[in-house]
């Protein structure tokens, strides 16, 4: 392949495409707007789903190194009420097969694969111009410019690529997340921590519920789900923690206080993640010489499948590269044939999971998905 590769975003999606066109000797370059790897905290534990996280990191040839950064005993699942009644415990007996990680660990070791250089930090996109033939032009806010013949969007949800390609923006869902961090629950918080269990545990009631993940050292991770307009959400200063965690806190009167206690007793500031979605069926014709890949193709509600997804894309999309190497269209024509379908498939599910968590029957909807054989997240 004579064209290099030119890649915007150094997430999960983009990383695997840069490693997997390095297993097939395809050099490329990252562009990420990030001025380090080290810039943000990367979130909390992803479960790696055997059909398609697990086979994109096997094309990556770095299986092994991520069996070794699995975190241990994540897979335990609750199901809870608001009155703290557990509906549903399972155990992590090691079958589950969608083995935990954190994504700072899993990023480090897609970074560490690619070769010295590859990936140019605190390089923003800010626009991006065709120039005919197939040919782009991607200009940084730091007033850097690059030619490329081959351009892939991984820049995630308002991805600077996905307009060459097609008119859809993200648009808000009516939920949001709120994400709060307990250290040390075991012994600062042993309530809480008892609570959350082994690995995930989800509080539910209609159009709302608490989330939390037990993390390496104990520490209880919350996502705290909210049906919020704009506006309303528009009225709480995030800027003010306390009165903050009060507005939100007041949302789950009545819930039990080893649950509230995942809000009141954060040891950081309450952090807004509004949900946004592309649509279902996002797809674009054929544009010669660029392509996107992840949230920036498929930006759909949180249903454990997103980073999975990324992955795969870009496994997919450097074996197609891999398998042209000399006909990049005809690479990417078989890659987005098989991605939209794809894609729309998971989106489709991941409404159907947040029906399950959040809709008219929660958390009864949830437990009885389970129990049924079904994984959600
Ligand atoms: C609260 C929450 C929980 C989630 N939990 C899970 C989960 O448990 N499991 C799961 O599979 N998925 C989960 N997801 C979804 C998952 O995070 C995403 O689908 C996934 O990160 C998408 O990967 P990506 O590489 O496409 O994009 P991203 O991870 O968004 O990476 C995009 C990269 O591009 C960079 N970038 C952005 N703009 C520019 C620019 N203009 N120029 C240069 N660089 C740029 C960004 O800095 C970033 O590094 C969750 C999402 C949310 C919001």
């Amino acid at each position: 392949m004579t064209t290099p590769v030119t890649i915007i975003g150094a997430g999960l999606g983009g990383l695997t495409l840069a490693r997997v066109l390095h297993v097939h000797g395809i050099p490329s370059t990252i562009h990420e707007a990030e001025p380090s790897p080290a810039a943000r905290a990367q979130g909390g534990l992803l479960d790696i789903h055997a059909h398609n996280g697990q086979p994109a990191l096997r094309d990556a040839g770095l299986h092994e190194e991520f069996l070794g950064l699995v975190h241990q005993g994540g897979e335990a699942t609750r199901v809870l009420d608001k009155d703290g009644t557990v509906l549903l415990d399972e155990p992590d007996d090691g079958t589950g097969g969608r083995p935990e990680v954190h994504r700072g660990d899993l990023r480090r070791m897609l970074i560490d694969s690619l070769p010295a250089g590859t990936i140019h930090w605190g390089r923003k996109a800010a626009a991006v111009r065709s120039l005919g033939d197939g040919r782009h032009e991607v200009s940084f806010a730091d007033g850097a410019t690059v030619q490329t013949g081959l351009l892939v969007g991984a820049d995630g949800a308002w991805s600077r690529v996905r307009p060459l390609l097609s008119g859809a923006s993200p648009v808000y869902t009516g939920m949001s997340l709120v994400e709060t961090y307990l250290f040390d629950g075991d012994t600062r918080h042993p309530v809480a921590a008892k609570t959350v269990g082994g690995g995930s545990m989800s509080a539910l009631a209609p159009g709302k519920g608490i989330q939390a993940h037990r993390e390496g050292g104990g520490t209880l991770h919350t996502y705290v789900a909210l049906s919020a307009s704009p506006e309303w959400l528009a009225g709480i200063d995030f800027a003010d923690p306390a009165a903050a965690t009060a507005r939100i806190v007041r949302e789950f009167d009545g819930w039990a206080p080893e649950l509230t206690a995942l809000i009141t007793d954060g040891d950081t500031p309450p952090v807004l993640r509004p949900l946004h979605t592309l649509p279902q069926d996002h797809r674009w014709d054929r544009v010669l010489g660029v392509t996107l890949l992840g949230d920036a193709a498929h930006l759909m509600p949180p249903s454990g499948e997103g980073a999975n997804l990324a992955m795969y894309d870009g496994a997919e999309l450097g074996k197609a590269l891999a398998a042209h190497p000399d006909d990049a269209e005809a690479a990417l024509t078989a890659y987005e044939q098989a991605l939209f379908p794809r894609s729309a498939a998971a989106a489709a599910d991941s409404v159907r999971i947040r029906e399950l968590c959040y809709g008219a029957t929660a958390p009864h909807s949830l437990v009885a998905f389970f129990t049924d054989g079904g994984q959600a997240g």
